[in-house]
């Protein structure tokens, strides 16, 4: 049994007695075209470390085990664990802990399971209703992370990958760009997953290991910045900071000037490298920080 079928996914809940949780986000895939892409995407070999959050049934997990080294696999309903233990059964190199990753180190956790020279990859079919917070809880939780391959609703892939200027450019794209490079590798039918989803869904990528070459010095006082920046979206940049930060706006057009950058802008206007200079420079006023 591989559950990567709409059959073998119904046939698993039916003689388990689990039924798909919608409070858990649980749309299984079964589309196997759509798996391969997954496990194309994540290129697994001999050293490759994958960490699954929310296995459900064990398809991604188990497509994954035959190509990586292992992989360790977070999932928060217990009651899938019959069904996962039937679909990993011949995959010794997978691993499946029951816990709910937001509430777990995942540091503590992954870093013991790891060896020197392994290629540690984020994969992961993420439950909609918890999609950011899950994705920035393992991109900030100092493993070494090498690559993010995720799928997320159509809708969060657009904002993801979007540049400056579009409608879709925001807090996301730019956090999400900051810690890597990332392309949407292809979109995702509702089809594809048992129960359907009401929305399209994409594979994203994130490489982490080709970080863009601009660091903030102070990445709290970027993503503080960033947000004032977007928080009042018709504003120019010179209102929604000094709104956003509750700083004088003389001050703030100052900073933004020696910056280099327009204080009449919009932030949807600004590029990543725009917003590391914008917070080194707001980021020497200390104080400002304090209460955003
Ligand atoms: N990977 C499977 C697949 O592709 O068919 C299932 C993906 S389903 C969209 C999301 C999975 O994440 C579910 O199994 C759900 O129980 C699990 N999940 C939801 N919230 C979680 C959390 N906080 N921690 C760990 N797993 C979670």
């Amino acid at each position: 049994m591989t559950a990567a079928s709409a059959r073998e996914v119904k046939e698993l809940l039916r003689r388990h007695g689990v039924i798909a949780k919608k409070g858990y986000g649980q749309n299984f895939l079964v589309d196997g075209r759509v798996l391969d892409g997954i496990v194309r995407a994540v290129e697994p070999d001999a050293r490759t470390v994958v960490l699954e959050v929310g296995p459900g049934l064990g398809a991604l997990t188990a497509a994954l085990a035959a190509r990586a080294k292992r992989v360790v696999a977070i999932e928060k309903d217990a009651s899938l664990r019959p069904a996962l233990e039937e679909v990993l059964g011949p995959h010794g190199n997978a691993e499946v802990l029951y816990e709910d990753c937001l509430k777990v180190d995942l540091r503590a956790l992954v870093e013991p399971r790891l060896e020197a020279g392994d290629r540690l990859v984020f994969a992961a079919n993420l439950p909609y209703y918890v999609t950011t917070p899950i994705l920035f809880h393992v991109l900030d939780s100092g493993l070494p992370v090498a690559r993010a391959v995720v799928m997320v609703q159509k809708e969060v892939a657009d904002r993801m990958v979007a540049s400056p200027g579009s409608k879709d450019y925001g807090v996301l794209s730019v956090g999400v760009q900051y810690r890597g490079e990332v392309r949407r590798v292809f979109n995702v039918p509702p089809s594809a997953f048992l129960p359907q989803p009401g929305v399209e869904s994409a594979v994203v990528v994130i490489d982490c290991g080709k970080r863009p070459p601009v660091r903030a010095s102070d990445e709290e006082a970027l993503f503080r910045v960033v947000r004032a920046a977007f928080g009042t979206r018709r504003k120019t940049l010179e209102n929604a900071l000094a709104a956003g930060l509750g700083a004088p706006k003389e001050m703030v057009r100052q900073k933004i000037v020696a910056a280099g950058i327009d204080p009449g802008a919009r932030a949807e206007q600004l590029s990543l490298a725009d917003f590391v200079r914008l917070a080194d420079e707001v980021g020497k006023e200390s104080g400002w920080m304090d209460g955003a």
